[in-house]
């Protein structure tokens, strides 16, 4: 279990979990096709028949979902981007990209693919629908699921986010401004407009007798305008930080190691240097790899006298930046390749290193001054020319 959500399986690298939340949609979504839905449809048959009818479209609602968020997913590797996780829960799925689309173009295509294949398995279920004769009973499961897998389609293009057309609307008014921010920001409107808009709805639905569907709307709603709202704040957050360039938050001249020296010289020097949990490895004026706390920690205590830097450090290649890229890149760059800390590097020197914790005391420091620390592209640093490394 991990936040709640049990992991089914891997496909291409993405991890497919499943929410408990899930567990609610699933038994409402069969109860209710198996006691209202299909006996109305189809009366007559068998209480065991509409169970298994029921529960068996509610899971391949379900599997729908999923092939709706591997089509966004698979479309976002092939433009380049890492794919963490699908996680199907309460309202549906959700795929977790590691980092957001660089592109207009990109943002485009991986979000409409989302509605295309919906509509592609409505196409498919209904054909099948047309195959299979009314009398059948999977006739009744094939014609609900063309219908839903339409109406996914339709209510994922509400042109507002978090909502795929949300997405799509966000590319447009990128491409044409050229800021992803504007977009974020007007789509994000939108997307609130819409939540209230199921709100109200569901208002009208609870005090107009269907009690049930009421709830459920509401809760949607609930559930848009808090993501539309957490999309704006992500984009105040983003731009404060990409604002700040790595040169004003790195710790300027770090201290280095040679790939010969010892475990315990590693040790002695991050003790005498004030929280750093990693040094970059240099030999004859290069830098051959880094070393960080977790590195030794994996080494057995005993042997770091005798055990070199060499035999424990992450060996060069590594991910880097420049002194002029924003905060927010070098976020985006340690999330990317799973690291806590960058190195900053101009004309292949080490001019300083940017940890994760770094950024974090900022941002508390910053919060707790009311959100008012600027730190312009003339920060704090000093010139990173003055600090050859090596
Ligand atoms: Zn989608």
């Amino acid at each position: 279990m991990k936040h709640g959500a049990l992991t089914l399986f891997r496909l291409a690298g993405i991890e497919v979990r499943l929410h408990f939340t899930w567990f609610i949609a699933f038994f409402l979504i069969a109860w209710s096709l198996a006691q209202g839905i299909f006996p109305l449809q189809n009366p007559g048959w068998p209480d065991s028949t509409y169970w298994v009818l029921g529960s068996t479209t509610a899971l391949l609602l379900f599997g729908s979902v999923l092939f709706h968020e591997f089509a966004h997913s698979f479309m976002a590797l092939a433009r380049g981007l890492k794919v963490d996780s699908i996680t199907l829960f309460v309202f549906g799925g959700a795929a977790a990209l590691k980092s957001e689309p660089r592109t207009p173009g990109d943002e485009f295509l991986i979000s409409i693919v989302g509605p295309a294949s919906s509509l592609l398995l409505a196409a498919f279920f209904w054909l099948l629908g047309v195959a299979i004769p009314d009398s059948v009973p999977a006739h009744a499961l094939v014609a609900y699921l063309g219908l839903i897998n339409a109406s996914l389609a339709l209510f994922n293009l509400l042109p507002g986010l978090p909502l795929d057309g949300g997405r799509v609307f966000r590319a447009l008014i990128w491409a044409l401004t050229g800021s992803m921010s504007k977009g974020t920001t007007v789509a994000a409107f939108v997307g609130q407009f819409f939540a209230f808009g199921f709100i109200a709805l569901g208002v009208f639905l609870l005090f107009s007798g269907s009690f049930f569907a009421g709830v459920w709307t509401i809760f949607i709603g609930w559930f848009l305008n808090g993501a539309a709202t957490s999309n704006r704040r992500q984009v105040s957050f983003d731009e404060s930080l990409r604002e700040i360039p790595a040169a004003s938050l790195m710790r300027p001249d770090p201290a280095v190691v040679q790939p010969a020296n010892s475990l315990d010289r590693v040790v002695l020097t991050m003790l005498l240097r004030d929280g750093v949990r990693a040094l970059p490895v240099m030999q004859d004026g290069r830098v051959v790899g880094i070393i960080t706390v977790n590195d030794v920690r994996a080494v057995p205590q005993h042997t770091w006298s005798y055990r070199t830097v060499a035999s424990a450090m992450t060996p060069w290649p590594l991910a880097s930046v420049s002194p002029d890229d924003s905060v927010l890149r070098v976020m985006q760059l340690m999330e990317e390749s799973a690291v806590q800390q960058m190195l900053v590097m101009k004309d292949d020197n080490v001019v300083g290193l940017l940890s994760r914790q770094d950024i974090v005391r900022f941002l508390q420091l910053s919060r707790e001054l009311g959100g008012k620390a600027k730190l312009g592209r003339r920060g704090r640093a000093k010139d990173p020319a003055e600090h050859p490394a090596g």
